[in-house]
């Protein structure tokens, strides 16, 4: 009887992951999907200039350009901006790795249909510079102190590889 339980609730995940799925492929913008991580663990993306690696949901190739996803889970209303530096780090992977001109990535918050288009403009490109220069820097110090919980977050890092605090 647990065992019938326990497959009637995983079969109930599985048709929610899956409906979620579908909801979340009908949202994406239009264009040809050149990567996905969700289903198959792809390859991370890595940056010589930056020193950084990450791995995008997606990226979608729409008039000659890629562009990031991000898919996030959550009621959020606006676009967070951990989420908006993650996104900016993937456009960043992008250009240096397809050696091309990623103008914006998208964040999709998928509890609340949400969807972001997050401009990857010279202000946003000096903020991310400077947050990798201060993460780098503090990685490098002696202290270095974790201000949350989540692994999630930590799994997704681009720069866990550096991080003597990651949760894993
Ligand atoms: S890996 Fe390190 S820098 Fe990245 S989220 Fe975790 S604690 Fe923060």
């Amino acid at each position: 009887m647990i065992l019938i339980s326990a497959i009637l609730i995983l079969l109930s995940i599985l048709i929610k992951i899956k409906a979620k799925k579908l909801k979340i492929d009908n949202k994406i913008q239009q264009g040809k999907i050149i990567y996905s991580d969700l289903n198959i663990p792809e390859k991370s993306y890595f940056s010589k200039r930056y020193r950084i690696t990450g791995k995008p949901d997606y990226i979608i190739k729409k008039n000659g350009q890629y562009i990031p996803v991000e898919l996030k889970s959550g009621n959020h209303l606006n676009a967070k901006k951990n989420h908006i530096y993650q996104l900016l780090a993937y456009c960043q992977l992008i250009e240096d790795n397809y050696n091309c001109y990623t103008p914006y990535g998208v964040l999709v918050y998928i509890d609340t249909s949400k969807q972001f288009k997050i401009n990857f403009d010279p202000k946003r490109r000096f903020q991310l510079e400077s947050i990798i220069k201060e993460m780098r820097k503090s990685i490098t110090g002696d202290i270095i102190k974790r201000n949350h919980n989540e692994i999630q977050r930590c799994i997704k890092c681009s720069m866990r590889q550096y991080c003597n605090q990651k949760i894993s």
